[in-house]
């Protein structure tokens, strides 16, 4: 829809307009109000060159897109009833919780083998940890290439499907052959369209769900969603929406929660939304708050970082992991607040 600056264009401005749509396989159709003359445009108007190409008129306002952008992930395209499925788990039917450490740490891995357990029996669907970690330093940490193997041995031991960061090529080579079942891709690399692409296509097919976090300047929601529709296009649309806070900061939090945005993607998109409590709060004693306002939002699931022995664990464990128990009563009450939500999740799937 093409706004002019003036209440009409010229006929001189009319046909401008015309004949470069028309070279995109679009046409043009006047609306006349009382006082404005606006035009739609018929056809793909979401042809980006086209839409700059008119918006670079000095006599045109405003391009205003009536069709989403999202071919795959909008709420309303052919993939709106799409379930995603996890291990034994249909994201979306119950609350999908994924947990367990931040990092692995190669050195010590029955910690993580007993921690596998522990969130287990708590109730976890899945289970997190670590191989490779974006760290802000050089020198911090960085994960390593063997931990893989002790992930998988946390899956063969419980029957629980994993979750780890990839970050680059090679690590998304390795985690897809091992059979890691959720890749995530973390705050920093979710604005990196190359690697969605790659993500996308070296998934597709392949039954490996996308935990997509959101990237950690407050970007637009539209943006989030785009970075999906990336992995979706490559190939795979098994893609969970990850809010994890951005910045700047809320005084106190690690990152400035953003669990509220849940209601928002669910009305653009039919994707599930699993939020990330752990990081956005960054402390293990806020962390349970976080994730029950997540659940009563409406998110599908939480993925929160939890350790059998914090103070033994590396990365962000030891200041965000809550242990076991904690998680165990923090599930009871995500069940309940899932059953109260049940009404309103009914309506949302409606209005969606
Ligand atoms: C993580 O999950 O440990 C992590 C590094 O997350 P994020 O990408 O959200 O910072
Ligand atoms: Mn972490």
């Amino acid at each position: 829809m093409i706004i002019p600056k003036e209440p009409k264009l010229t006929n001189e401005q009319y046909e401008e307009i015309v004949s470069i749509v028309e070279e995109y396989g679009c046409r043009i159709q006047p609306i006349e109000g009382h006082h404005r003359t606006i035009y739609a445009v018929l056809g793909e108007e979401r042809e980006t060159i086209m839409v700059n190409r008119i918006l670079g008129l000095d006599y045109v306002d405003r391009f205003d897109a009536v069709d989403s952008p999202f071919k795959l992930m909008d709420a309303k395209s052919e993939l709106a009833h799409h379930k995603i499925k996890i291990g034994n788990h249909v994201v979306g039917e119950s609350p999908f919780i994924i947990a367990g450490h931040c990092t692995i740490d190669p050195k010590n891995p029955n910690l993580f083998l007993e921690s596998a357990h522990a969130v287990k029996e708590a109730g976890a669907k899945a289970i997190r940890g670590g191989v490779w970690k974006p760290r802000t330093m050089p020198y911090s940490f960085q994960g390593d290439d063997s931990s893989i193997k002790i992930l998988m041995e946390a899956k063969a031991q419980t029957g629980l499907p994993v979750d780890t960061e990839v970050m680059d090529e090679h690590q998304l080579m390795i985690a897809v052959e091992a059979g890691v079942d959720v890749l995530q891709i973390g705050a920093r690399n979710a604005l990196n369209y190359s690697l969605l692409k790659q993500v996308g296509q070296a998934t597709a097919d392949k039954q490996i769900a996308v935990l997509l976090k959101r990237s950690m300047g407050m970007g637009p929601i539209n943006e989030f969603i785009a970075a999906g529709e990336y992995i979706a296009a490559g190939g795979n649309p098994d893609i969970m929406f990850c809010p994890r806070g951005t910045s700047p900061t809320m005084d106190g939090y690690r990152n400035y929660p953003d669990e509220c945005i849940t209601p928002l993607l669910k009305e653009k998109t039919w994707a599930p939304v699993i939020v990330d409590p752990s990081h956005s709060v960054g402390r293990a004693k806020y962390v349970p708050s976080a994730a029950m306002a997540a659940m009563a939002y409406g998110a599908d699931g939480v993925i929160v970082e939890t350790h059998c022995d914090p103070k033994k664990g590396i990365g962000d464990d030891p200041k965000q992991s809550i242990t076991p128990d904690v998680l165990k009563k923090l599930i009871d009450d995500i069940n309940q607040i899932w059953e109260i939500r049940k009404h309103y999740r009914k309506e949302m799937v409606v209005t969606a």
